[in-house]
C-alpha cells in the first residue's frame, strides 16, 4: 500500500506542487485547504505522515498539530516561511517531527519525509536512490554526500545536479537540459547558474578518484565520466 501523505496548506499552488512531487514518488496524497478540514481529513484518512502549513484559515498549524497530537503519534512536518526561527523551535517543542522552510525544494521535501518515516520505522520502502562510485557515495534518500568515507556538507541543488549527472554516467547534458531537469519550472535563472554549481562541485570532487570525473564537454555541456582503467 502506498504511503499516504496529508498536505494541509491553504496556498493552492504550493499544495499542488507538493502533490506533484509526492505523487511522482509514488505517495498517495490528500490535501486540505484549512486547519479545520485538516483535522477532519486526518481523522478520516489516517495518513502515514502530515505536511502542515502554519498560517492557515479556520485553525492555524499549531492548533492542528495539537489536535493531531491529542490522539496520535503520526509524524508531522511543519512548513514554515523563511526566517521563522522561533516557529521552528516552537514546532519541534510542540511535537512536530521536522520542519521545511518555504520556498522548498521538491527533492528536499521527499528526503525529509523519508528520513522522518525511517525514524518511525518501516512504512517506507527503500527506493534505492543511492549511487556508489570509487570514493564517492551520493545518497539521495538521506540527502548525503560521502567522499572517501567522510560526510560532506553540500547545498541541495549541487547534490541534485551531481546525482542527475551521475545517474547516467557518460551521458552529456547541455546546460539547458540541466536547468530544465534539475532546477525545473520554478526557476528563473540562466545557464551560468549551472556553471557556478559545477565549479563548486569540482572543488569538492577534485582529486577524489581517478576512476570518474565531472567533465566539461566543450561547446556542449557536462557529463559524469566513468574512466576505463
Ligand atoms: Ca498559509
Amino acid at each position: 500500500m502506498a504511503t499516504k501523505v496529508l498536505v494541509v496548506e491553504d496556498e493552492v499552488n504550493i499544495a499542488e506542487l507538493l502533490r506533484l512531487y509526492l505523487e511522482r514518488e509514488g505517495y498517495e496524497v490528500v490535501t486540505a485547504g484549512d486547519g479545520g478540514k485538516g483535522v477532519a481529513l486526518f481523522e478520516q484518512e489516517k495518513p502515514d505522515i502530515v505536511l502542515l502549513d502554519i498560517m492557515l484559515p479556520v485553525m492555524d498549524g499549531w492548533q492542528v498539530l495539537k489536535e493531531i497530537r491529542s490522539s496520535s503519534k503520526t509524524p508531522v512536518i511543519m512548513l514554515t516561511a523563511r526566517g521563522e526561527t522561533e516557529d521552528k523551535v516552537n514546532g519541534l517543542e510542540s511535537g512536530a517531527d521536522d520542519y521545511i522552510v518555504k520556498p522548498f525544494d521538491g527533492k528536499e521535501v521527499i528526503a525529509r519525509i523519508r528520513a522522518v518515516l525511517r525514524r518511525y520505522g518501516g512504512t517506507e520502502q527503500d527506493s534505492g536512490k543511492k549511487l556508489t562510485f570509487d570514493n564517492l557515495v551520493i545518497d539521495m534518500e538521506a540527502f548525503e554526500l560521502i567522499i572517501k568515507g567522510e560526510h560532506v556538507d553540500i547545498p541541495p541543488k549541487e547534490m541534485e545536479l551531481l546525482y542527475h549527472l551521475a545517474s547516467s554516467p557518460n551521458r552529456v547534458y547541455t546546460r539547458n537540459q540541466l536547468l530544465d531537469e534539475v532546477w525545473g519550472f520554478d526557476y528563473f535563472g540562466d545557464s551560468r547558474t549551472v556553471d557556478v554549481h559545477i565549479k563548486r562541485l569540482r572543488e569538492k570532487l577534485e582529486g577524489v578518484s581517478d576512476k570518474w570525473s565531472l567533465k566539461t564537454v566543450w561547446g556542449v555541456g557536462y557529463k559524469f565520466e566513468l574512466l576505463a582503467k
